[in-house]
């Protein structure tokens, strides 16, 4: 075997200094080419009437007669791209709500609860005892909800989606806020403001842990 020329030694030498210099940023533009944008997107109401009947059909065969002939538009709307937000869960959804009692809504998050979803559900006792209250379905779907005790009410709209969707806005989920309110949604995937708003759920969750209710208030309201 001939031995190595100095010059192609030393060129090769050159070649891997010059790829070890080079490969930092190399990685660095590989990661961004595959970093998209995160998700930013506020909706506002009231939103336009449509069917919802394709997002919350639970799996399965589609119904006979193919496509929803009900006599909605079946385009999107406000409505329809805050149920899709919500729908994107895998593994958990937080809600912090005052006022639920749109039924599309409370259809979601009982499809959610069936996939297998973890869902938590922090409320306010006035307002769950409503008529329509989808609080009551909830509870007998078997997800976990706990309610406040206090004067003031538990007066958030927001959600949590698999801790990195944040959900919040003025929006109350009834369907007379969403037909007929003026109200602002935002959707964001921000890590900070994720985190900030999933230590005020769970401290609020752990406030309204059955354990600590008291059942004949002395000057508090009754629930
Ligand atoms: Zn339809």
């Amino acid at each position: 075997m001939r031995p190595l020329r100095w010059w192609v030694v030393a060129a090769a030498a050159a070649g891997l200094a010059l790829a070890l210099e080079a490969l930092p940023s190399v990685l660095r533009w590989l990661r961004a080419g595959r970093r998209r944008r995160p998700r930013r997107e506020v909706l506002f109401f009231p939103s336009q009437v449509t069917c919802t009947e394709a997002l919350l059909r639970a799996p399965g065969p589609a119904p006979a007669g193919g496509p929803c002939a009900c006599s909605l538009p079946h385009g999107e709307s406000a409505l329809s791209r805050l149920l899709r937000a919500l729908l994107g869960a895998r593994a958990s959804l937080e809600l912090c709500l005052f006022a639920f009692s749109s039924p599309q809504l409370g259809r979601a998050v009982q499809l959610l609860h069936r996939r297998g979803v973890r869902v938590r559900v922090v409320t306010d006792c006035d307002y769950m005892a409503l008529n329509g209250s989808q609080i009551g379905p909830l509870r007998r779907a078997g997800i976990q909800v706990r309610h406040d005790q206090e004067l003031g009410y538990m007066h958030h709209k927001f959600a949590i989606v698999d801790r990195k969707l944040l959900i919040t806005g003025s929006l109350n989920w009834t369907t007379q806020a969403i037909q007929n309110n003026r109200e602002n949604v935002l959707i964001m995937e921000d890590e900070e403001y994720v985190r900030l708003f999933l230590e005020e759920f769970e401290r609020i969750w752990e406030e309204f842990n059955p354990t600590k209710y008291t059942f004949f208030p002395q000057k508090k309201r009754s629930c």
